[in-house]
């Protein structure tokens, strides 16, 4: 292969240009592209420009918005692969979670600062570093990486996304030998891991319905069941005493075969001293492969409007993590069965469909896995290991039927111990960035020379 990098220059190259990645990683965080109903259009259609800015500058001159009909448009850009070389898509997102300074934030979550080695921000980690991470890709090669790319940068993560619909409809734009999704990370930084499997996840509304009217408790309570308190028990029996969902028929997937530390998981939870986990298993397969459950919302009296009364009708929303193989549709009609199976004292209840997401299974065996284990493995001076992840990326399990002979790669910046993705004081790791700029940078050289010799020549260990 012509103008093969050592991975010492691959190391050398990535650390140079990291204080332009981070200078460009926190521009890209001042923009709050939430892409929620009821938040404002514009950042996030800035937020797409600047995404389009920051490629070309980095080296994809091919790049430029997509419309997606009905949502806000995906970045797309393509470099043509060198003969003979393979193509690899990339799929990150601009879009972020909301975020008030209020939730519990030290500082203002659109102004990013540092911190012993950690940069905060909402988005800053999920997924802005995964759009940096491939821009800083392309500029380790100034612009001709070995092989082929397809980018993808969507809009709608976070949301319910149109992307799904565009795909479908245009799988062409998508063809692509190997898929890497650098929207994800390790457990805890400098150890490195990839993901080979991701719960899917169903919700739907369940309401109920016991009067016609609210009735005074004194005169009536006692009898008459109260639409609440009917929610509650119906609610209770969604798990059994031990923890586990107690739901009959749900799968479970063949657990991933890794040990995860209780600490970390304690830590990067904030689990309160003294609070025990609840469910059986080890911790890797309650996390990853068994079904958990949520009620994320219930609408009911607030504590300052109650009264004495009976309420007469109540709901909850409940969201369930499924098995990463399971039928999505059938897991949530069995919760929906339940609800209505389990309702006391025949009070009318009402479920409603809310989503559901199929989870997805990465196969292990190809040579993109095996490249990716080795450039990992490079990058952070110790072997990957297998593991599995709790959430779910919808896109996936269409993209996946779009380029059904594409591997998938799922790796990024996040790290679970500290990233708090989602939540408050969101950050990323410097070094974790930086490592991951090289392993993709080493993936490309990896897959061009294929597997008969899927180790980089070195020319000596690279001195952090
Ligand atoms: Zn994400």
């Amino acid at each position: 292969m012509e103008n093969e990098l050592t991975s010492e220059e691959i190391h050398r190259k990535v650390r140079a240009l990291m204080p332009e990645v981070l200078d460009d990683l926190r521009c890209l965080v001042k923009y709050p592209s939430v892409a929620f109903p009821g938040y404002p259009h514009e950042p996030v259609n800035a937020m797409a420009d600047a995404t389009v800015a920051v490629l070309k500058r980095y080296g994809l001159q091919d790049v430029r918005l997509l419309n997606i009909p009905g949502g806000f448009p995906a970045v797309y850009g393509e470099i043509p692969p060198p003969p003979g070389a393979p193509t690899v898509l990339l799929y990150a997102h601009y879009d972020v979670q909301p975020a008030q300074r209020e939730d519990g934030w030290e500082t203002d979550p659109w102004t990013p600062f540092e911190k012993e080695g950690r940069v905060y921000g909402r988005g800053i980690a999920d997924d802005k570093s995964g759009i940096m991470i491939t821009a800083a890709s392309f500029r380790i090669f100034e612009g001709k990486p070995p092989v082929g790319v397809k980018v993808l940068i969507e809009g709608e993560e976070e949301t319910t996304g149109h992307l799904e619909e565009f795909v479908i409809a245009h799988p062409e734009f998508f063809q692509s030998d190997m898929v890497i999704v650098v929207d994800n990370g390790n457990l805890q930084v400098g150890d490195p891991g990839l993901i080979t499997t991701l719960r899917g996840e169903v919700s739907c509304i369940v309401g109920v319905h016991s009067l016609d009217h609210a009735v005074h408790s004194g005169s009536f309570g006692g009898a008459a069941p109260d639409a609440l308190v009917a929610l509650f028990r119906m609610l209770a029996s969604l798990h059994d005493t031990r923890g586990d969902v107690a739901i009959k028929g749900l799968r479970s997937y063949t657990p991933v075969n890794m040990e995860y530390p209780e600490e970390i998981y304690r830590q990067s939870a904030g689990l309160l001293k003294g609070v025990e986990f609840m469910g059986t298993g080890p911790l890797s397969s309650r996390l990853w492969s068994k079904p958990s459950l949520t009620v994320i919302g219930i609408d009911a009296p607030t504590i300052n409007a109650a009264s004495n009364i009976l309420i007469p009708q109540a709901s909850a929303k409940i969201s369930m993590r499924i098995s990463p193989d399971a039928d999505a549709d059938r897991e949530l009609h069995l919760l929906m069965d339940h609800l209505r199976a389990v309702a006391p004292w025949n009070v009318h209840v009402e479920v409603r469909k809310v989503s559901d997401n199929p989870g997805f299974i990465c196969p292990t065996d190809g040579p993109g896995f095996a490249a990716a284990c080795s450039a990992l493995e490079t990058a952070f001076e110790k072997p990957a290991r297998k593991m599995g992840a709790g959430g779910s990326i919808p896109v996936l399990r269409v993209l996946h039927d779009a380029v059904p002979h594409a591997e998938f790669i799922l790796w990024g910046a996040q790290d679970s111990s500290c990233s708090r993705i989602h939540g408050t004081n969101e950050s990323v790791d410097i070094r974790e960035l930086e490592r991951v700029i090289v392993a993709q940078s080493l993936f490309y050289q990896l897959v061009r020379k294929g597997d008969e010799n899927a180790h980089l020549k070195k020319t000596g260990p690279f001195s952090p």
